[in-house]
Formats: structure tokens, sequence, C-alpha cells
């Protein structure tokens, strides 16, 4: 196949799929041809087993965040849609929970098979409408599929219970059975991974769903869904529904046949969803925001704490909820530990992520960007040194330099909130108790991380954390077969796991009496 050479950024892209293969350079459009190739670029919502476009015929843009361009338009769609889509699910619900665990779980492995089998296409559609390298891309895919890969098995372990009873002539059994009819409503950050960790179990469960993706990411969803079909998971099971935010939100909370929201997004729209649920008293799991430390004490191996801080910081250039906010160093190792972090943030190369290298994408929009600066602007004005970066990158666009602040202290912004951008503000601490109080000093408790080389002390401030994940000597923990879920204002309930599948099941009582034999 013909070499074609694009420039984009001032850097020179190569386009040949042997190359992608072994994830060298590929260009946006060459990238996007291969993607309508395989047939996955799917541009309709997904009702009831059918590709439609919006009622009245309105459409949103999807925007690739490295270049600016359009990659396609789906369908803005609202309250009548959903509702659509509601009835659907609801009309499956019948048949799909009837369904064996066997036969759900073969479903489910089936669509496991085609995500493993289409991961490069898959991969290309995440980076070209959300931004992220194209390496982390992958593993976005590997990772969103695991977790049908899991609940497939989990499918076959639905098991209640029989208990004791306390008259001779009674039985009393416990059984599990489905929610009902699922609305799930998910963020850009993570477009797989973000709705398997939600479908994945409410499926193997029985649940059918209607999802809502974010307006920037909904290329993956709707690909996603696509093989779910092709997977033989029947029509109507699993809807794709977006466009206006709140009023798809609003006309799931308000039927009476979704039984359950689950929602991964910021703390302010899960706040709202959850005072909305309680009109119609629905199951509700909720994965907000975070405000991560990440503790680097004195005894910690310096090699170990960079590498893992890194991680935890600049994966996805920081738009992930687990990701470090806040890194606290004790002061023995602060010096060194600036000096080794700044030279390693240094190494990381900025740029549209289908180009082989890049390890820091854009940021999903100008507000992002804006939310950046504001944090930036704050932390300087009050004292704290920026050591690297701190500007935009000359790339423009969206691109942000990877930036290191020092001396960053509990009135910051950078310290209170999460900054969602490649900023990493270190916060200088005296002793192990100022590092807790510092890290517990939020309403946020999603992830945290130490870093120590001491047993008694990873086990004491692990316990000591009032956060939902603790990482220690590790700053990539996420799994499918860990629970993830947050504490405070982080959010409700657990996903991924064997306590995932919990939050789709309602827990039955059945006493049966009058046993005597007459
Ligand atoms: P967001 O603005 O809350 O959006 C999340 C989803 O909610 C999107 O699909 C969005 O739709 C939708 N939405 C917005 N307003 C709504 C409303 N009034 N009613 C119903 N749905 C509504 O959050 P985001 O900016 O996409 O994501 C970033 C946030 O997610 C961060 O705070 C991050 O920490 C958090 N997050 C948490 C986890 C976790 O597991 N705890 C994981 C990932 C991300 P549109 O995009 O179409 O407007």
């Amino acid at each position: 196949m013909a070499m074609r050479r694009v420039a984009i950024h001032g850097r020179h892209l190569l386009s040949s799929p042997h190359l992608f293969r072994r994830h060298m350079n590929t260009e946006p459009m060459a990238a996007l041809d291969r993607i309508r190739n395989s047939g996955l670029l799917k541009t309709q919502g997904l009702v009831g087993g059918k590709w439609i476009d919006s009622y009245d015929g309105k459409k949103i843009e999807v925007q690739n965040p490295a270049t600016g361009d359009v990659i396609a338009s789906v369908p803005c769609m609202g309250s009548k849609e959903t509702t659509d889509a509601i009835s659907s699910a609801y009309s499956t619900y019948s048949s799909w929970s009837k369904l064996t665990a066997a036969e759900r779980s073969k479903a489910l492995r089936n669509w496991y098979d085609l995500i493993i089998k289409h991961k490069d296409e898959l991969a290309l559609l995440i980076t070209l409408e959300q931004g992220k390298p194209i390496k982390e891309a992958l593993g976005e895919v590997n990772y969103g599929a695991s977790f049908i890969e899991f609940f497939s098995e989990e499918a076959k372990r639905i098991y209640g219970d029989i208990i004791p009873a306390p008259l001779s002539d009674r039985r009393l059994l416990v059984l599990k059975q489905p929610v009902g009819v699922v609305g799930a409503i998910t963020p850009w950050n993570f477009p797989l991974a973000m709705i398997t960790r939600k479908v994945g179990p409410a499926l193997a469960c029985g649940c059918t769903v209607v999802v809502k993706p974010s307006e920037y990411t909904p290329l993956t969803a709707l690909a996603a869904a696509d093989l779910a079909l092709q997977a033989g998971i029947p029509p109507g099971a699993l809807n794709i529904v977006m466009g206006n935010a709140p009023e798809i939100g609003d006309a799931l909370l308000k039927s009476t046949q979704v039984r359950k929201i689950t929602f991964t997004g910021s703390t302010a729209v899960g706040k709202k969803l959850m005072e909305g649920s309680a009109s119609t008293v629905k199951k509700v799991s909720l994965e907000l925001g975070g405000n991560a430390p990440c503790i680097v004490f004195d005894d910690a191996d310096i090699d170990v704490a960079v590498k893992g801080s890194l991680a935890a910081k600049f994966r996805n250039s920081d738009q992930t909820c687990v990701c470090a906010n806040r890194i606290l160093v004790q002061e023995g190792i602060y010096e060194e530990f600036a000096k080794a972090f700044v030279k390693a943030v240094q190494g990381m190369q900025v740029g549209n992520g289908l180009v082989e290298g890049t390890s820091q994408g854009p940021l999903i929009n100008e507000a992002a960007v804006q939310k950046v600066e504001k944090f930036v602007n704050d932390a300087t004005s009050k004292g704290a040194n920026v050591i690297l970066g701190g500007r935009r990158h000359s790339l423009g666009k969206t691109f942000y330099e990877p930036t290191v602040v020092s001396n960053v202290n509990r009135d910051m912004l950078l310290f209170k909130d999460e900054v969602f951008g490649p900023v990493a503000p270190l916060v200088p601490f005296k002793t192990e108790e100022d590092a807790i109080s510092m890290a517990n000093d939020t309403n946020a408790g999603l992830a945290a991380y130490v870093f120590t080389k001491s047993i008694p002390r990873s086990w004491r401030v692990s316990e000591a954390l009032e956060y939902g994940l603790v990482g220690v000597n590790e700053g990539i923990i996420s799994t499918e077969v860990a629970p993830f879920g947050g504490v405070k204002q982080s959010g409700l309930g657990r996903e991924g796991s064997k306590y995932g599948m919990d939050e789709y099941l309602e827990v039955k009582y059945v006493c049966m009496g009058n046993l005597k034999e007459t």
C-alpha cells in the first residue's frame, strides 16, 4: 500500500495499516477510513435495535480535539427518543431477564470477543474523538473489554441464600433478581470503559439498559453497541441516546419504568441526578469527581515514587477521576523528589494521540484549558511557583504544557479542587499526621496513593485515608476484578468485581410457610 505523508502540527505522520499494527503514526483521515471500512462508524442512535435519527432532525458535531476537525455528526436527541428507548428496554426486559444465566453469559462473552477483534478500530475511534494517545486508547479497549469478560463469568454466580428458619414448618429463601431497566449516563474521559463497567454487570444480572454517552464521545459508544447487536445481545436490551443531556436525564428520572440510575461524571450533575431519582425512589450508583492525594514519604523509594506519581498524575492528560490531584511530599525528600519528578515530566511528548511517542494529548475542550489556567493563576497569585510549563502549548488548540507547581498549600484551588488537566501541584508536609490531615481535607474520597517502604506505615496510612481506593507504591490500580468507587461526595456504590453485581440486583425474601405434612 502506498505511503501517504500528511503534516499535522508540524509533525509528519505516516499512514499504513501495517504501521498502525505496530502502533506507529497514522493520520486522522486514514484512521477514519479504517473505522468506516470496518462498519463501525455509526452515526445514529440505537433504539429497540434500530438505528435512528433524532425526531426533529437536529444533529451534534463530534470534533477531534487534537485538530478541531469534525469527525462526524450524530443525532441530538431529547425526551421523545429517550421515552421510546425506555419503552423498548422495558419490553425487552421481560425476555432478557428470563434467559438462563448461561445464555446471557454466552452473549456477553461473544460481545467481549468482538470488542477484542476490533480493538484497533475502537482505539482509533477513542483517540479521534477523545484525544488520548493511541497506546492509552488501546489500553482502554482492553480495560473496557475486561468488564464484559468478567461479568459474562459473574452472570453464572448470582447466588441466593437459604436462612435457617425460626419455625420448623418454614423455609426462608433469599433470591437475587435484576433491578429492571437501567439508565446509564457516562462521561467523555473513558468513552468505552465507563460504559462497559455499567452495561456489563447490568446485562449479566438480566437488566436492560438505556445509555446516554457524553456528547463529546458518542461514536465509541455507538460502535460498541453495534458489536453488542452482532454478538447476539437482543434488540432493545442495549439502547443508546445522545444529545440534550438535561432532557434525556429528566426523561430517565421521571420514568417509573426506569428502576436504576447509574452515573459517572461530575459531582454537580451527580447530585442533581440523585435528587431527581427521589420522586420515583430509584436505586442510584454514582461515580463522581475525585481530589486524589499522592503522599510521598521520606522513606519512599524515589524511583518508584516518581514513576508511580507520574503515571497517577498524567494518564489521559490528567483527565481521569483517579488522577493524583495533589502530590504531598515530605520535607526530607521534597527537593530530591521535585528534581527527579520535573526531569521525568520534561520527557513527556505532547501532541496528536495518533503520533507515535505522544504521551500527552489535548484537553477535551476550551473550557477545560481555561479551568487549568484559572487554577495555575490562583496558585501563583497566592505564592506558589511554576517550576515547569504553566502555559498553553505552542501546538495551540486545547494543548497545555505538562506543568509542575511547587509550594502549593491548602488555600489554593489546586489543593481544593480537581484540576482535570496536566498540572502537578507539589505540597510539602512535615509529619505523617500532617499528611493524613491534608489528604482528608476535602469532600472528595475516590483514590489516594501512598509511597513508602515501611509496611507498618502502609497499613496505618491506608486505614486512615478517607478514600474508596488506595494505591500503595503503585500509581495505576484500576482493574475489573477489584471494587472501584468513592466515599464522601465522590459517590455511592461500587463498580467492577463481584461487588459491582450487587448494584443491579434486588434482594427478595421468600418465606415458605405451613410446610407440615397433613
Ligand atoms: P459531566 O459534565 O457531569 O458529564 C457526565 C455525563 O453527564 C455526560 O454524559 C453529560 O452529557 C451528562 N450530563 C450533563 N448534565 C446533565 C444533566 N443535567 N442531566 C443528565 N445528564 C447530564 O462530567 P464530565 O465533564 O463529562 O466528566 C468529568 C467528571 O467525571 C470529573 O469530575 C471526573 O472526576 C468524573 N469521573 C468520575 C469517575 C469515577 O469513576 N468516579 C470516572 C470518570 C470521570 P453531555 O456530555 O452530553 O453534556
